[in-house]
């Protein structure tokens, strides 16, 4: 089977699919993720596997052109997402049921705070005077 040969209402069935899969496994957590950190992650999976075929295909230039192409429009995928999340507000972003994640989650425990200091597990300033900026 071939991507190219599916039709639109395939890839639509797909998604639902895919949707459902994800409904049963994560449920609600959704409303209590940051949604946009999900959809980098995918991005930047994607990025890594498009390496990985362009491996594969390394010895037929023509074909590792084409899936250059396609990392390139990856990357122009995550500016848009760095957009996005510029116009978004914190309230919006946070990420309680996000779990673990490879690389983010480091940086978040030890990011410290503008006005204390300290690290977020030791910082109580949010609580205190959010004025919501
Ligand atoms: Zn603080």
């Amino acid at each position: 089977m071939r991507l190219n040969e599916l039709t639109p209402e395939q890839i639509e069935e797909w998604r639902k699919a895919r949707m459902d899969a994800g409904r049963a496994q994560y449920g609600d957590a959704h409303m209590q993720r940051y949604g946009l950190v999900d959809v980098m992650e995918e991005l930047l999976d994607a990025i890594n596997i498009i390496d990985l075929a362009a491996e594969r295909m390394a010895a037929e230039p023509e074909c590792a052109s084409s899936v250059r192409s396609l990392r390139l429009s990856v990357q122009l995928l995550i500016g848009s997402v760095r957009d996005t999340d510029k116009l978004l507000p914190d309230r919006l972003c946070s990420d309680e049921q996000g779990g673990e994640r490879i690389w983010w989650s480091e940086q978040v425990r030890y990011k410290v705070c503008d006005e204390c200091g300290e690290t977020p597990a030791r910082c109580g300033c949010e609580e205190a005077g959010d004025d919501g900026d």
